[in-house]
């Protein structure tokens, strides 16, 4: 940042010299881990080229259908697009997706019949996705139509501190013969832990897949498209699924999910999207297929300026004293930073400096509001263009303690350097 910019943040901003001085030790500390990321990005966004190439997407791909959207060749081929760039034998991407997780949902309703058992392998599902299964608050209130209430079971294996513990699931495979599906989540969510490498990920399949090759893997890949050079379709995976407002997107598809894998269980989740019989050949896809085809050819760079975001603000809020998760040095699998503030005024302010520091409703003064889907209170800083999109930088957190933030997005990084700077100048 030269002379002239820091003096344009410290009068346009309000930046405090402080924290700019902050900013220059935190740069000059994480520059050289970029180099890695860099390489990814490269990798990612030559293989995206080739699957654009090897399904010829032309002019006539970017179609606006209407009604029942039978026949849309651009939907169908971008379903064999996202096949090809996640390794996998299948994709269904829809706009008729509205979250991430009701993708994940219908993963779920669409693979899992009354009787058999869901296991989850890396300790509790992200939040939203308790009431799809029928656990925590959401069991006294509105379980009406979770799995529990078709008679679908649930088990999970809580971590080892931050580990996944093998041998218990294992356990709990050979002790229990209804477990049709073991959930892996890729990104930590709003938990404490680290989030798991494909490395890791790798590992625990591999052992679960030796001695169970006929139960269903599915890994929750939000946040994690494009941080490494491979998906968990190429490791093992037998199903993923995400959110197109998060790294997929690219920033340019309004809305929408995706979910790849094995033909058979791409076609159940399609069942459960619209309904058996009709599956992936209905659904119209309004103006948005040119979004969702330049999102995606977009998403391997946009999603590695988000972890650039994501490794200054750990940096710059360590050097400022706070604890952060992961540490800048670490090595990424998703674009989600925590920070820990130990304090819920801290916490509050920092969510309403990122809302300052957005392009849109930049004047907004965010408050913890009751979100429908999770257990606390929630704050939420997004000042997006897609609505709540979190591949734009975003910060939300649960009201309770540590009270921690989820700092996740960026659409640049030049943008994601302003917001935290603005956030963290406020504490000072
Ligand atoms: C964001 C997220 C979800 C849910 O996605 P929404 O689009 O917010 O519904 C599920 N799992 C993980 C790990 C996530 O990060």
């Amino acid at each position: 940042m030269n002379k002239m910019t820091k003096e344009y943040l410290k009068k346009e901003f309000n930046i405090k010299e402080e924290a700019l001085s902050l900013h220059e030790e935190a740069l000059k500390q994480i520059t050289p881990l970029f180099k890695e990321y860099d390489e990814i990005r490269e990798y990612n966004q030559y293989k995206v080229l080739k699957a654009f190439q090897e399904e010829n997407i032309s002019d006539y791909h970017f179609t606006n259908s209407s009604g029942y959207g039978y026949g849309d060749v651009g939907r169908d081929t971008l379903d064999k697009v996202y096949a090809r760039v996640f390794g996998a034998e299948s994709a269904l991407v829809r706009p008729q997706f509205v979250s991430g997780t009701h993708t994940i949902s219908c993963v779920l309703y669409g693979i899992l019949r009354p009787g058999d058992t869901l296991l989850a392998m890396t300790g509790a599902p992200y939040d939203t996705i308790h009431g799809i299964i029928g656990i925590g608050q959401e069991e006294q209130s509105r379980n009406e139509g979770s799995l529990k209430d078709f008679g679908i079971s649930y088990k999970e294996i809580p971590l080892i501190v931050e580990d996944i513990d093998v041998e218990s699931t294992l356990d709990a495979l050979r002790k229990d013969e209804t477990i049709k599906m073991v959930h892996l989540q890729r990104s930590k969510g709003y938990a404490s832990r680290s989030s798991f490498t494909l490395s890791i990920l790798e590992e625990a399949i591999r052992a679960v897949k030796k001695e169970f090759p006929d139960v269903v893997i599915f890994v929750d890949n939000c946040y994690g498209e494009f941080i490494e050079e491979k998906e968990p379709t190429e490791i093992g995976a037998d199903i993923v699924a995400g959110s197109l407002i998060k790294n997929p997107g690219g920033g340019i598809a309004p809305t929408g999910g995706y979910v790849a894998g094995r033909a058979d269980l791409v076609e159940m989740s399609s069942y459960r999207l619209t309904v058996p019989g009709l599956g992936g050949e209905c659904g119209s896809t309004f103006a948005v297929m040119r979004s969702f085809f330049q999102g995606l050819f977009l998403a391997p760079m946009i999603s590695i300026e988000a972890v650039k975001t994501a490794i200054y603000a750990a940096k710059i809020m360590e050097l400022a004293g706070y604890s952060v998760h992961p540490v800048a040095e670490a090595k990424r699998t998703d674009i989600v930073q925590a920070i820990t503030f130990n304090d819920e005024v801290k916490l509050i302010e920092f969510v309403k400096g990122i809302q300052y520091g957005a392009p849109i409703d930049s004047s907004a003064s965010c408050e913890p509001w009751d979100m429908p889907g999770y257990d606390d209170k929630v704050i939420m800083a997004a000042g997006s263009f897609m609505q709540g999109a979190s591949i734009e930088l975003s910060c939300d957190a649960p009201i309770r303690e540590p009270y921690t933030a989820y700092l996740q997005g960026g659409l640049t990084f030049d943008h994601g350097k302003i917001g935290v700077l603005i956030a963290l100048s406020r504490l000072l």
